[in-house]
């Protein structure tokens, strides 16, 4: 059993790599945007969908045209190709908005589909040197921290810009963790609407009692700020007043959620969790001020990097029909929000819908996680 995992490692290109890099950025950026408005063309024109080969055959006119793309080694200017793919996917999904040019300021990676050497002992655009640097031919040498030990087969690498920061990404395949996955130390974690999150083994976390009181002052307090009149004195005091409250909040918010994520990513082995689409979410009314309020992607977040400080793995699964499926039969019981009650009518399973849930999820995980060779 295998899973697969990313690592990052900070590098530290030299100013001439930097640039050379950052012009790479930007030659994998045109060729996003420039195949992008090529497909809405097509589109236009002909209804005719253009697909990752007809840009593939593109690039290698432009290439021709354009000699500067040669700079960048060639898959990752590929693979920019699988990148647009991606965002047409998940738009006809309904997971994300049509998909946008890209600036400078949202387009920071680049991504080496392979990496090391091939079968006859030729180095791929990335390798490492003997003394664990990385190598390209054009970049030479860079310097990384490999602050802790690599472990596994590397997939592929991701290049990444942060600020005035490089990375490199790693995605290793290794063996899954435990040699046999603990389910009892496996869990599924649902967001509830009530409850904070619910997990697959029955336990249930709420949100403070003190974070829901001072919730409730800040509202009382944005209620009044609301009455008063704009600039005046009582106006500016109480301006004062809720935004000191927000922050306290917010803090304790914060606080609560590091806790949170510690405390699980100390107690499990494997974390799994809803790819959820806070967009989707936040479009739904009802939804969206428990969901934003009670901070979920910050959550995730936090668990996802402890989970990999300790250890331990953390999957996302797609949100698919987790809180309709039975999580004992597999049968499609259609709920709208308001049913809080999961019950089969094939297996007659009576379950809470967020516990259920949760179940699903942790189940879904598992199937993600044995990805087999
Ligand atoms: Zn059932």
């Amino acid at each position: 059993m295998t899973m697969l995992l990313n690592q990052k490692y900070e590098i530290y290109p030299t100013g001439e790599q930097k640039q050379l890099l950052d012009r790479w950025l930007q030659y994998c950026r045109q060729t996003y945007n420039s195949a992008l408005l090529d497909k809405q063309r097509k589109y236009h024109q002909s209804k005719e969908s253009y697909t990752r080969e007809d840009m593939q055959k593109q690039l290698k006119l432009d290439k021709k045209k354009y000699p500067f793309l040669k700079e960048v080694p060639s898959q990752p200017l590929q693979e920019v190709f699988l990148r647009l793919k991606k965002a047409f996917d998940s738009f006809f999904r309904k997971d994300t908005k049509y998909p946008k040019l890209k600036t400078y300021k949202d387009y920071n990676s680049m991504t080496f589909p392979q990496f090391g050497f091939n079968n006859k002992g030729h180095r791929y655009a990335m390798s490492f040197t003997d003394s664990g640097k990385l190598y390209n031919k054009k970049l030479g040498e860079i310097s990384i921290l490999l602050h802790r030990p690599l472990e596994g087969t590397i997939k592929q690498l991701i290049l990444k810009r942060q600020g005035e920061k490089w990375y490199a990404i790693f995605c290793v395949e290794r063996q899954a963790l435990p040699l046999s996955i603990d389910q009892t130390n496996a869990i599924g974690i649902d967001v509830g609407l009530n409850k904070y999150v619910v997990l697959s083994n029955g336990l249930e976390y709420e949100n403070p009692r003190f974070l829901r009181k001072k919730e409730k002052q800040l509202k009382k307090a944005q209620c009044k700020l609301s009455k008063r009149k704009k600039g005046s004195a009582n106006y500016i005091k109480q301006v004062q007043l809720v935004r000191k409250l927000h922050e306290k909040v917010a803090n304790q918010r914060r606080d609560f959620l590091h806790k949170l994520s510690y405390n699980f990513s100390k107690s499990y082995s494997v974390i799994t969790v809803e790819n959820l689409n806070i967009r989707n979410m936040v479009r739904n009314r009802k939804l969206s001020k428990s969901i934003s309020d009670a901070g979920w992607g910050v959550f995730r977040n936090m668990l996802a990097y402890k989970c990999e400080k300790y250890g331990g793995a953390f999957i996302k699964v797609e949100p698919h029909y987790t809180s309709q499926d039975c999580s004992s039969c597999g049968e499609r019981v259609k709920k709208s929000l308001s049913i809080r009650t999961h019950i089969c009518t094939k297996c007659t399973t009576v379950l809470d819908r967020d516990y259920n849930a949760s179940l699903n999820i942790l189940k879904k995980g598992l199937e993600q996680l044995l990805v087999t060779n």
